[in-house]
């Protein structure tokens, strides 16, 4: 399937072409004919699947044959980036096309809260906002929604973990009752069908199968600190029975300085990562296949496409930024229905991100209790509220955000 099988308007057409997109990806081409002919959607993606587009280009399509243009579609994103990362594919697309979008979102100084209402009053076809921005506009009656025709949920499970649920109906309260409701969300909760439920008008629904991990893969966690990690990736280096090993670190600092570390330690180890040479790339995964090195480490460079038979353990240093990366990960392990093990080391911060891994793939992991020679680790509370922290995309940070419910059930490991 191309693009060109949608039938979009040439000048999205040349948009499409000027991103650099040559083919739809799964999603967008199950989800594209949806949206164009106008029925509600439920779709279950993940960030990473094209997901943006698959609704950002039938709605720029639609709303260009659209009577009403002026806020004619509402994009809702937990988080400012997103709302921002959002509204920049719209400009780019909108370059062609002359659709006009703004971003409204919390946070920022007075000089955004400024903008943001200069923008609102100039109007624009496409609102892309996080949910507690745009309530304080609309009880101020800054914006009018009377004519919208298009709701967007993007990342709608984030945005209830979150603690919107209240917001989001509130806003809808101000949207006129016919218009299409489209929700992604990248898991599919019993909240958010009741909410589909609410707010869906007899909706298609789509669902991307995500790949399981095999179940050959024994997958385990350590909650952990910073400082006690690399004295627990030793002690599990420490067991002979693994012969080939892989594992992954955040940035290419982390990898570049674990393999200096594990190298002087005497273990026979390499590190992969972008800055190496494509010709010693190759030579690297000669050796790692051939057996005369016990253990890579990379950052997610090696996560998707090696495929090397045999690797019997995966560690995650770091828990990985999305929880589809931790799936291809420790897919390195137990390959071809052989068995592996798949050891995932958790930080206080990174609680949120593995509770969002465990959603995804089903089932809770198993957090072994650290060695006792390296005392306690953090405590288990994924829910807590913590500091905002920053992914590999350089930014593209996510609020430990809380799931509303008072932390209970605390475990230490
Ligand atoms: P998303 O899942 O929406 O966060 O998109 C992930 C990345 O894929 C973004 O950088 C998009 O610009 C890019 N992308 C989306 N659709 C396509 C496509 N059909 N071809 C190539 N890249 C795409």
């Amino acid at each position: 399937m191309t693009f060109e099988d949608f039938n979009f308007d040439e000048q999205l057409m040349d948009g499409i072409r000027s991103m650099g997109y040559e083919n739809p990806t799964p999603i967008q081409e199950q989800a594209i004919p949806v949206i164009m002919q106008k029925h509600d959607l439920i779709a279950c993606a993940q960030t990473g699947t094209g997901k943006t587009a698959a609704y950002v280009l039938p709605v720029i399509n639609n709303i260009l044959h659209a009577k009403h243009r002026h806020f004619n579609t509402l994009i809702l994103a937990p988080t400012r980036e997103l709302a921002l990362q959002i509204d920049q594919q719209i400009e780019g697309f909108g370059y062609f096309v002359n659709v006009s979008s703004i971003a409204v979102y919390g946070g920022g100084d007075g000089m955004a809260w400024e903008q943001q209402h200069k923008a609102i009053h100039a109007g624009a076809d496409i609102i892309t906002a996080t949910p507690g921005r745009l309530i304080s506009m609309l009880t101020m009656k800054e914006v009018n929604l009377n004519h919208l025709e298009h709701l967007v949920l993007d990342e709608a499970d984030r945005m209830l973990d979150m603690g919107f649920y209240d917001d989001i109906m509130r806003i809808i309260s101000y949207l006129p009752k016919k218009r299409q409701t489209v929700l992604f969300s990248a898991t599919m909760p019993p909240k958010i069908r009741d909410m589909a439920r609410k707010i869906l008008h007899d909706p298609k629904e789509i669902t991307l199968s995500i790949a399981k991990p095999a179940e050959g893969i024994t997958q385990q966690a350590y909650l952990a600190y910073d400082a006690q990690k690399e004295k627990l990736l030793l002690d599990i280096l420490s067991n002979e029975e693994y012969q080939s090993i892989l594992i992954f670190a955040s940035t290419k600092e982390k990898v570049k300085k674990l393999g200096a570390d594990l190298r002087q330690k005497g273990y026979a180890v390499k590190a992969f990562h972008s800055d190496i040479e494509q010709i010693e790339r190759e030579q690297i995964m000669r050796d790692f296949k051939g057996r005369r090195l016990r253990i890579l480490v990379g950052t997610d460079v090696l996560s998707r496409g090696i495929d090397v038979e045999g690797i019997n353990l995966v560690i995650n240093y770091d828990a990985p930024p999305d929880p589809e990366d931790y799936v291809h990960r420790i897919g390195r392990t137990a390959r071809a229905d052989a068995k592996g093990t798949a050891i995932t080391f958790i930080n206080e911060r990174d609680q949120e991100k593995f509770s969002r891994i465990e959603q995804l793939i089903g089932k809770e992991v198993p957090k072994i209790p650290l060695p006792e020679k390296l005392g306690s680790g953090p405590l288990y509370e994924p829910g807590k509220k913590r500091p905002q922290s920053f992914n590999r995309h350089g930014g593209k940070g996510r609020p430990g955000g809380g799931n509303g419910k008072p932390a209970g059930n605390r475990r230490r490991f």
